[in-house]
């Protein structure tokens, strides 16, 4: 195929809003000034330009970015999106958020992002494969198991991270499987990575209910997007006792008060069906499944899809932000505002950071967990970072959002000050 490469866009405005929810917590911490003009900037950033050859002969030049935030606790993590519209903008936004996810869940890591500007659906498979390597190759000068390890985003997958992961070692005369984290198990990936999110997700979710006071048996939920996380999150509830009476996709979603087969619902996906296509069921929009009257919704799509103008429509008393950044800022006061609980997404979807981590480990040390010490160690992770946010949010009287923003950014400033980079 040969389409002509996107061209590279402006930013628009994420590192500044990033910049500004550091800020909240700088103010709250009493931040020192100089730390805080430090963590308030990425470290490095590399941007790349280079061509790639299409499957008819022709090429085409394509912009890559890699930026690392802050190093202070430990080598860069973070994921490769691939998407016509990334920009820089939105990987120092990015690499920022990993920065403070990785410290909340307490993992020997930086924060960084990255990704290229293209559309992966125009392209083969053996141009996105080229795309790959010579991107690899590209920021071959940031990235390693001890420097910066990429992880699976937007528009990548297990497959991209072996073409990664192949392309280093071939440049190494080795093999480095702790390179890149969402391998397949082949090649150094880890049991229990695909689960991971939607396993965090219903850890925390399980503990704030039982802090709040809700029954977990019976509870309605509804799930916007029924992908990794999404289907993830609804078996691991509905098998927990919750009922889950709705869940959708791009194209929509389903509805049954009565609770949906879940399992006729996978295996309707598994055949190539549509989840708004399943029978057996009510069919709804995605607008109508975030208005449903549910004890806990979990929007697991795409960001910004409960914003001011639909806040008020909202009816689930708890929110789990399987998607990052799936509330906006003006609508998540209004919710809270109304005692609506909001698990954040910094917290709520951090255990597919963690897994990826747990196969770093496995890979540095050639040795593999079976998939019950995986999710046991999850949880074991997610429960304790849940309960300091949940601590800090009842001392400092703040939201859980605040909460783990103000423990996140606390710990890689000591980090840094302890190294005594600051004079
Ligand atoms: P996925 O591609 O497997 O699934 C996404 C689902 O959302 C699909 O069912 C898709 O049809 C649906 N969707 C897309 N746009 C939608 C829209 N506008 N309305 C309703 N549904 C829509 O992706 P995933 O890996 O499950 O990730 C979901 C979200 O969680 C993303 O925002 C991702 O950044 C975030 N996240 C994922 C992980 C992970 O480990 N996979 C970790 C942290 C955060």
């Amino acid at each position: 195929m040969s389409v002509a490469p996107p061209t590279p866009r402006e930013g628009r405005g994420a590192y500044a809003a990033a910049q500004r929810q550091f800020d909240v917590a700088a103010d709250q911490l009493h931040l020192d000034d100089q730390v805080r003009q430090v963590l308030r900037e990425v470290k490095r950033e590399l941007v790349v330009h280079f061509p790639v050859e299409f499957d008819d002969g022709s090429f085409g030049v394509f912009t890559g970015f890699r930026v690392q935030h802050n190093i202070a606790r430990g080598p860069a993590k973070g994921g490769l999106r691939y998407h016509p519209a990334m920009t820089l903008d939105d990987c120092r936004a990015l690499a920022m958020y990993m920065s403070w996810k990785t410290a909340l869940v307490e993992l020997p890591f930086g924060g960084a992002k990255g990704g290229v500007c293209c559309d992966p659906r125009q392209l083969s498979v053996a141009e996105l494969e080229r795309l790959t390597r010579r991107f690899t190759t590209e920021v071959s000068l940031l990235i390693g198991p001890e420097k910066d390890i990429p992880a699976p985003d937007l528009g990548t997958d297990w497959r991209v991270m072996a073409w990664i992961m192949d392309t280093v070692s071939m440049h190494a005369g080795y093999s480095v499987t702790a390179a890149v984290t969402g391998k397949p198990t082949e090649i150094g990936g880890s049991a229990g990575r695909y689960t991971s999110t939607g396993r965090g997700l219903t850890t925390v979710t399980l503990q704030a209910m039982r802090d709040h006071g809700r029954a977990v048996e019976g509870a309605t939920l509804a799930v916007q997007g029924f992908g990794q996380v999404g289907s993830q999150c609804a078996a691991l509830l509905g098998a927990l006792g919750m009922k889950v009476v709705a869940v959708s996709d791009s194209r929509g979603g389903v509805y049954n008060g009565a609770g949906l087969d879940l399992p006729a619902l996978h295996a309707h996906r598994r055949e190539g069906g549509r989840v708004s296509d399943f029978g057996g069921a009510e069919h709804i929009s995605n607008e109508e499944l975030l208005a449903l009257d549910v004890d806990v919704l979990v929007p697991a799509a795409v960001e910004s899809q409960v914003t001011a103008a639909n806040a008020g429509r909202v009816r689930a008393r708890v929110i789990a932000e399987g998607a990052n950044a799936p509330v906006t800022a003006d609508a998540e006061d209004a919710l809270t505002d109304r005692g609506v609980l909001i698990i954040p997404d910094v917290l709520a979807n951090a255990g597919g950071v963690v897994v990826s981590y747990f196969e770093w480990v496995q890979d540095l040390q050639a040795f593999f967990w079976e998939s019950g010490e995986v999710n046991s160690r999850l949880e074991q992770i997610m429960s304790r970072a849940y309960a300091v946010v949940r601590d800090r949010a009842r001392e400092a009287h703040v939201s859980l959002r605040e909460a783990a923003y103000q423990v996140a950014v606390q710990r890689v400033a000591d980090a840094a000050a302890v190294r005594g980079i600051f004079p």
